[in-house]
């Protein structure tokens, strides 16, 4: 299958990420099938695509009206009908390797033969996805980061079966609805980002239980010096920028004193025990009992659309 040969999309799972890859297909011009097996699903989606909408026309990033977009999706909770003469599934249900099998096992019995094939899972593994379908090479991952419709990068990720045409395909979707699609060579647990992101956390983590810096100190190191360098340069450039050789040095006395632990962390073990669960509860390592967490969800968003529209304008150069 061809570029050119994908015609309408099957959006399977209406939630926080599915909702967002919905739109995002449908504001690149593609019909949708919006699905979900619970009707409260589809509503909560529908709501959530409305809000983002409107968030996108006010800032300017519609390139026609909010209804043109919203007529493409369409919304069912009938598996087969969304999935009739469909070209490309995408599919955001529940982290559960059985749920996520079983739902793929059951859309391969209602799409046709060149259908591609794509989950949006955060690290299982596409291989053992893949390793219950009849026709595994046309299945990849292709994980968006949320929120899916403000952060471009989507790793598309092969599983052992997958076929090199499914790969670039995808990636070729995924840059024609203004994505940036990376492609990994081979399948690996938490792909690229969350590799690099666990890594990270758990230093971080272990700074604080070593009673090194404060949670707030340790945000304020990454976000005012290496958060503002990776948006520009990325890790390794960054190692080419610096030099090799003082990199070599630092790693040389570093490496052995850096945390590398390969169980969850005592203090993040303790606080999920007790409740402690960050924002959605009301106390983390931050205490959010008031609305400065929902406001930094807006200020962080709104940032991300600025962004968003400083991409737009540096493509149309
Ligand atoms: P969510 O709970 O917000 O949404 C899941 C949706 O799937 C719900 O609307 C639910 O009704 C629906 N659903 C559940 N079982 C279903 C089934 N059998 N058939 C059809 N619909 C079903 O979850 P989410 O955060 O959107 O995550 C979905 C997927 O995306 C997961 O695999 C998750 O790991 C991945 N993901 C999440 C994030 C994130 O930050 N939330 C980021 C990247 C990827």
């Amino acid at each position: 299958m061809k570029l050119t040969d994908i015609k309408t999309i099957t959006n399977i799972g209406a939630g926080t990420m599915g909702h967002a890859t919905a739109l995002q297909f449908a504001m690149a011009g593609y019909p949708v099938r919006l699905y979900d097996y619970q009707q409260a699903g589809l509503q909560r989606g529908q709501k959530a695509i409305a809000h983002d909408l409107a968030t996108f026309e006010q800032a300017g990033l519609l390139t026609e009206p909010a209804d043109e977009i919203l007529k493409r999706i369409t919304c069912t909770t009938d598996l087969a009908q969304a999935c009739q003469n469909t070209d490309f599934v995408i599919e955001s249900v529940v982290e559960d390797q059985q749920i996520k099998q079983r739902v793929w096992r059951e859309v391969e019995q209602l799409v046709g033969p060149e259908a591609v094939l794509a989950t949006n899972t955060s690290g299982l593994s596409p291989t053992a996805l893949q390793s219950v379908l009849e026709r595994p090479g046309r299945f990849v991952v292709a994980h968006f980061w949320n929120p899916a419709q403000l952060m471009p990068l989507v790793e598309v990720v092969p599983g052992k079966q997958t076929n090199q045409g499914t790969v670039d395909l995808t990636v070729a979707l995924m840059n024609k609805i203004g994505k940036h699609a990376v492609p990994l060579k081979k399948e690996a647990l938490g792909f690229v980002g969350n590799r690099i992101q666990l890594a990270v956390l758990r230093e971080a983590f272990h700074i604080v239980d070593e009673g090194i810096a404060s949670p707030e100190a340790v945000d304020d190191i990454i976000k005012y010096s290496l958060g503002r360098r990776w948006n520009l340069v990325g890790p390794i450039a960054s190692a080419d920028l610096g030099g090799l050789d003082v990199f070599k040095n630092i790693s040389s006395y570093l490496y052995a004193d850096l945390a590398n632990a390969t169980k969850t962390d005592p203090t993040l073990e303790k606080m999920v025990d007790d409740g402690k669960l960050g924002l959605k509860s009301g106390q983390g390592f931050y205490d959010w009992q008031g609305d400065a967490g929902q406001q930094m969800v807006a200020d962080r968003d709104a940032a991300l659309l600025n962004q968003l529209k400083s991409d737009h304008k540096t493509k149309e150069r």
